[in-house]
């Protein structure tokens, strides 16, 4: 395993994490769970990424279970939690950045996960209702309390990063260290042009998310098939609406036989790929089955066959790099 600073910060997290998201305490039993982060831990994963919102607090649950009776060292790994969509009630101070809120469902995560405090807390969205000089101020105050180490923010905007870090600067105290955007072959704006300044400027770090755009770039959707996969739950009609898309899937084929030539599996090739942005901290991984996790854990052994021709080729296929905007 290879680890990275997050951002200018003294944390080492490995560049390939585990994340919870639509898996723990939903899609896969809580065995296969155990199995999952026991074969994530022993190939050196340390960053395990899980959020209040995921099964509504369930997937806390399952992970804190899992946490103690594995009886790993505190100081073995890192592991967070998001604060913003609310656990199993979403009353009107139950959701979003408010002081109440952030501090609640702190205490909230510490409980689930059965840790004394998180290593990460993450502002899952903007919140509109909530000045954002409350919710740094909250977070220096967890921070001070013990219960959180580093804190940071998700699918915000650059300006509203920076508006928090100006926040932080002004008072004094400790602002963002990292931010967790979307970031794969099909969405690269954030990480290649919004947040550039950022990267140079204040040393953000970033924990990526859907690396393979929710299995798209596995290349198992081009022949339609979705049993037995998350796109088969009815309830997440709107993710498979966003996957199963024909221009997607026709790029997805192209990048198949990129990933052929050079003797890969496409999941390793797109993993791999995100790896290869010096601006990522960690590439948090999704799996609902071992052999899965087993096969993207190799991902970094692909980024040396990532040469300038094999980007470029990538480039011609995809169209998808942004064109900058701040240089
Ligand atoms: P991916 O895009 O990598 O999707 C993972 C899913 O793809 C797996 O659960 C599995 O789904 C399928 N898959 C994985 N590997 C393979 C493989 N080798 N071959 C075929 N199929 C494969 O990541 P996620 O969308 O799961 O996101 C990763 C993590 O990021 C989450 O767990 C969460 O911690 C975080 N996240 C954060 C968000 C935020 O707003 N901050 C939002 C979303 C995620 P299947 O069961 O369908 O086979």
């Amino acid at each position: 395993m290879e680890y990275r600073r997050l951002g200018k910060s003294g944390l080492q997290v490995s560049a390939l994490g585990l994340g919870s998201w639509l898996t723990f305490g939903a899609q896969i039993s809580d065995k296969v769970a155990d199995e999952l982060m026991g074969i994530a831990y022993d190939a050196g994963v340390n960053f395990f990424d899980n959020a209040e919102g995921y099964a509504e607090g369930k997937s806390e649950i399952v992970m804190g279970k899992i946490l103690k009776s594995q009886g790993w060292e505190r100081d073995s790994f890192v592991v967070s939690s998001k604060v913003f969509f609310g656990a199993e009630n979403k009353g009107p101070n139950q959701t979003g950045l408010s002081r109440k809120h952030v501090t609640e469902a702190c205490h909230g995560a510490l409980k689930r996960l059965q840790v004394d405090y998180l290593d990460l807390y993450f502002c899952h969205r903007p919140d509109k209702n909530t000045p954002i000089e409350e919710t740094v101020l909250t977070m220096n105050t967890l921070i001070e309390q013990g219960k959180i180490l580093y804190w940071g923010t998700s699918e915000w905007s650059a300006a509203e990063i920076t508006e928090a870090i100006a926040v932080s600067k002004d008072y004094r105290i400790i602002g963002p260290t990292m931010e967790q955007p979307q970031y794969n072959l099909f969405e690269r704006k954030k990480m290649e042009d919004d947040f550039l300044l950022l990267f140079r400027d204040h040393g953000l770090g970033t924990t990526i998310w859907s690396p393979l755009a929710s299995g798209l770039l596995s290349g198992k959707y081009t022949n339609g098939d979705v049993k037995d996969t998350r796109l088969a739950d009815v309830k997440l009609g709107w993710l498979k609406e966003n996957v199963m898309q024909a221009d997607r899937l026709h790029k997805v084929e192209k990048l198949q036989e990129v990933a052929d030539n050079l003797n890969v599996s496409l999941a390793k090739f797109a993993l791999a790929w995100c790896l290869k942005n010096p601006n990522v901290s960690s590439v948090i991984l999704g799996a609902s089955k071992s052999a899965q996790l087993k096969e993207n854990l190799t991902a970094l052994e692909v980024v040396p066959l990532l040469t300038d021709k094999v980007m470029e080729k990538v480039e011609e296929i995809m169209g998808t790099k942004p064109v900058l905007s701040q240089f």
